[in-house]
């Protein structure tokens, strides 16, 4: 089943629509001629990054059951992209608040399964994976099966290994078309690139670009600057959420770039884009995550002969573009 197949007056549910990647998905549903979108969101419209006249914005607690009815009804596909989280500044320091979305998970699945929808995605991550695996900077990439034994990111992480086990059990208990990715760092334009709840990419960005805006030439970096990751490029990761959406494949699976890269060398790529270099120092006791992760991407591969291509270097360039801009914009507005 492919989702060019579908009906354009199917109606398309988007939760967490405005966040970074829903608002994303937002835009490629319209883009795809989905003429009946619903994005929801708890935050207040005008802080959404995407807004869209033409799509029915609400905004609503998606904690509680009678908002996620609301939500879904008469929806033929849901897109779970709602949570409370953000970089490892935010996960490290708020566990409690990122073990709650499981309710917003939760009672989605019950609210959807009730309204026979046809479809439920649900947003996994790479912190679903058995840390003991991620332990040094020379990584093995991470299969699937890597997530259990279960030893997850603490807080986050269990969350998200127990909503993908929620999504699994309903499928096989009550018949939901449930499908499961496992994001690998999301980056891109119109994302969180400040304020504390943003990720290395967009932080990187804001960091080099105050540094050649201000004339200082320093840069902090988290860490030692050795630990090692993949980023995926937030086209790339709209373009697997359909296929995994769509597909036949009902495991969860690996959704991420596997193009490694050091702290240290994504400092290095932003440098280059900005046209300086900058004299760095190294703030050991930051949250820094685990020392190494990197995607394995045989399986969707072998499910979909596809998997993300987008450069490191294209996709910074075009998410340092964008930051420059809203760095700039707020730059010149009034005190
Ligand atoms: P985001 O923070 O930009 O978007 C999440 C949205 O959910 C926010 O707009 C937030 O206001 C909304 N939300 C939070 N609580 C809510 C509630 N109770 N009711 C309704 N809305 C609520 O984050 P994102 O980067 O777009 O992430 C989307 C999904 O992908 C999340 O589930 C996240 O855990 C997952 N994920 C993201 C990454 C990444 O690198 N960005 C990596 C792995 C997994």
């Amino acid at each position: 089943m492919n989702n060019r197949e579908h009906d354009p007056q199917d109606l398309m549910v988007v939760a967490g629509g405005g966040g970074f990647i829903g608002g994303h998905l937002v835009a490629a549903l319209r883009a795809q001629g989905y003429q009946r979108i619903r994005a929801i969101d708890i935050k207040p419209v005008s802080e959404w990054y995407q807004v869209f006249d033409d799509v029915a914005n609400c905004v609503s607690d998606l904690c509680e059951l009678p908002a996620c009815r609301d939500a879904v009804d008469g929806a033929t596909a849901v897109f779970n992209l709602a949570a409370d989280m953000g970089g490892m500044g935010f996960i490290e320091n708020n566990k409690a608040l990122c073990m709650l979305s499981v309710l917003i998970n939760t009672h989605l699945l019950m609210a959807a399964r009730d309204a026979k929808v046809t479809r439920f995605f649900y947003a996994s991550s790479a912190c679903v994976y058995n840390a003991e695996k991620q332990i040094s900077e020379q990584v093995t990439p991470l299969k699937e099966e890597d997530a259990y034994p279960a030893m997850p990111e603490d807080g986050y992480g269990w969350e998200k290994l127990f909503s993908e086990r929620m999504c699994r059990h309903f499928r096989e208990d009550f018949g939901l078309a449930t499908r499961v990715a496992r994001f690998h760092n999301v980056y891109g334009p119109h994302g969180t690139w400040d304020g504390g709840r943003e990720k290395a990419p967009a932080a990187i960005c804001r960091k080099v670009i105050q540094a050649k805006e201000s004339g200082g030439l320093a840069i902090e970096i988290w860490g030692n600057g050795e630990q090692t990751r993949s980023f995926t490029y937030i086209d790339d990761c709209i373009e697997g959420i359909f296929k995994i959406t769509y597909g036949d494949c009902v495991e969860p699976l690996n959704l991420g770039s596997n193009e490694l890269v050091s702290i240290n060398g994504l400092v290095s790529i932003v440098e280059a884009i900005a046209g300086i270099e900058l004299e760095r120092s190294y703030k050991l006791d930051a949250p820094k995550g685990v020392n190494g992760r990197n995607s394995d991407n045989t399986f969707i591969r072998s499910q979909y002969d596809w998997e993300p291509t987008t450069t490191l270097r294209d996709g910074m360039q075009r998410t340092y573009d964008w930051i420059y801009q809203q760095f700039m914009q707020r730059a010149s507005q009034p005190a």
